[in-house]
């Protein structure tokens, strides 16, 4: 397996993990584009949004309570946050095992670049 994700998931390759539990892992953004950089992913190996199958619905609320969770933990929650999933290339997508940006800490424009 040469996903990097999933290394990350096993412990084969260090991160900054701020929380873990049996289905998901979410660690500090290597190149973090905002003052708090979280990637959400679950350890189950998904390449993009559009593998999902019914059998994920329950893992993808629960990623986003680990979200709401990271977001209280981290202190970010009250003054906002914003959550990106890049699905392929043109979304600009670099790393194909399904993840969740969480940004905060700073202003954020829109539309998003
Ligand atoms: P995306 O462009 O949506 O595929 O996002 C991939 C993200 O993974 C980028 O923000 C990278 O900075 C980040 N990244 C790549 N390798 C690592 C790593 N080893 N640890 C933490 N973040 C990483
Ligand atoms: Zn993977």
């Amino acid at each position: 397996m040469s996903c990097i994700f999933c290394k990350i998931a096993t412990q084969e390759i260090p991160a900054k993990v701020v929380y873990e539990d049996e289905k998901v892992i979410a660690f500090h953004d290597i190149n973090p584009q905002a003052p708090y950089h979280i990637l959400v992913i679950p350890k189950k190996h998904l390449s993009t949004l559009l593998e999902l199958t019914e059998e994920d619905k329950e893992l993808i609320g629960h990623i986003y309570l680990v979200i709401n969770q990271i977001a209280k933990d981290l202190g970010f929650a009250e003054r906002g946050y914003r959550v990106v999933v890049n699905c392929k290339e043109e979304a600009g997508q670099t790393v194909f095992h399904l993840h969740f940006h969480v940004l905060a800490g700073r202003g954020m424009g829109w539309p998003p670049g």
